[in-house]
């Protein structure tokens, strides 16, 4: 017997305006660019790009770092590469919760023997620098700082520069998740001195999910030659990756890249290189003030203090009274907005919206200042 054929035809999705906390809307630019021939991965036409990618992400993340390249997966891929390279049985990693990606910092530590001291903060506050100071007195043998720069659960920012300095000043490396800032607010790696980072295709960077752009300090990679124990994951231990993004004319395989997805990321850094960073750094404040504007004046209001408040994740608490799921499913039903709901203890509590790369505009600004009026009834 055999299992009949399905009647199903080509999938069409949707026209959606995405402010929520990621996916942002991709560029049609970016999607022409993915839709080219796919060509071979170590095709030297091939290779040429992938240089040429890893000079655009040398300047999203503003650094020198030769080790800077896109990871085959999304975030959390490059969140797990950072840590399963850096964290060996039995180092003591100080990590900043305040917010759901803190806590999956927490879990990758303990996930590879490390020994974590956890600084807790409020969720939807920045990370207190004060408290961070204090934990590397109390633990002068710690081995990394990991923190969440920009949490996309809260909408809050904290102080890179403070913080990794703070963990150098204690021999330190830092682990840094700049998902949602790379290319929204400033993430300066080198004037901060951060040893490892990793981000996300579709955040700032407007394109589509799927690959992680990380970069690597002089200070970490020697922590990783200096391993006693093997990394225990084979797909993202470094030392095998390298063969492939950096082999210097005699490329090894190691995995087959994603082509297509790759071509979109080379785009999508082009549009950031064109516009410049500076200048889309300013986007995104310009984008917020708007909305903040027009959101403040139907009378709703911010979790995040001003000050530690992010522009591109803009997180406003529920009205009295407002059903959320059935505010969200007329927002995309009536609008075809996507917005964010609350995750964790903000569940029903709070809305995120999105003003992530493309999705930085004025022509969102006022769908969604629109569709919000209608749904609110104000
Ligand atoms: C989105 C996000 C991630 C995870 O990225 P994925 O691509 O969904 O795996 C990690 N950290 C932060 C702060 C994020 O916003």
């Amino acid at each position: 017997m055999s299992v009949t054929a399905p009647t199903i035809t080509s999938f069409l999705p949707p026209h959606r305006t995405l402010m929520g906390p990621g996916p942002s809307d991709v560029p049609q630019r970016i999607l022409d660019a993915m839709a080219r021939p796919t060509i071979g991965h170590l095709d030297p036409a091939f290779t040429d790009m992938m240089e040429q990618t890893k000079t655009l992400l040398r300047y999203a993340f503003q650094t020198e770092n030769k080790l800077t390249f896109p990871v085959s997966g999304p975030g959390s891929v490059g969140m797990e590469t950072c840590f399963v390279n850096l964290v060996e049985p039995g180092d003591k990693v100080i990590v900043c919760s305040n917010g759901v990606f803190g806590g999956r910092m927490l879990e990758n530590v303990k996930r590879c023997g490390g020994v974590p001291i956890v600084v807790e903060d409020a969720w939807g506050r920045a990370v207190d620098v004060a408290k961070v100071e204090a934990a590397f007195m109390a633990h002068p043998d710690t081995k990394i700082l990991a923190f969440v720069h920009a949490e996309t659960s809260t909408g809050a920012q904290s102080d890179a520069a403070t913080l990794a300095a703070i963990a150098r000043k204690h021999g330190a490396l830092t682990i840094m998740d700049c998902v949602t800032s790379l290319g929204g607010t400033p993430v300066l790696i080198d004037a901060w001195g951060i040893d490892a980072a990793y981000s996300g295709s579709q955040k700032c960077l407007s394109c589509t999910p799927g690959l992680s752009p990380v970069t690597f300090s002089e200070r970490a990679i020697e922590k990783v030659r200096a391993r006693t124990t093997p990394v225990q994951s084979w797909f993202m231990d470094l030392n095998l990756v390298l063969g492939y993004w950096s082999g210097e004319g005699k490329r090894t395989y190691h995995h087959t890249a994603p082509i297509n997805p790759l071509y979109g990321l080379h785009e999508a850094l082009l549009i950031l290189a064109e516009e410049g960073i500076e200048k889309a750094w300013a986007r995104h404040r310009t984008m917020h003030e708007a909305l903040k504007h027009g959101l403040e004046g139907m009378g709703l209001s911010f979790l995040v203090p001003s000050d530690e408040r992010l522009p591109q994740l803009n997180s406003v608490l529920l009205p009295e009274g407002i059903d959320d799921a059935a505010c969200r499913a007329r927002l995309l039903n009536e609008f075809n907005l996507e917005i964010g709901a609350g995750l964790g203890a903000l569940a029903g509590k709070i809305w995120r919206i999105g003003l992530m790369g493309a999705s930085a505009s004025q022509k969102n600004v006022d769908t969604c200042l629109k569709a919000m009026a209608a749904v609110l009834a104000v």
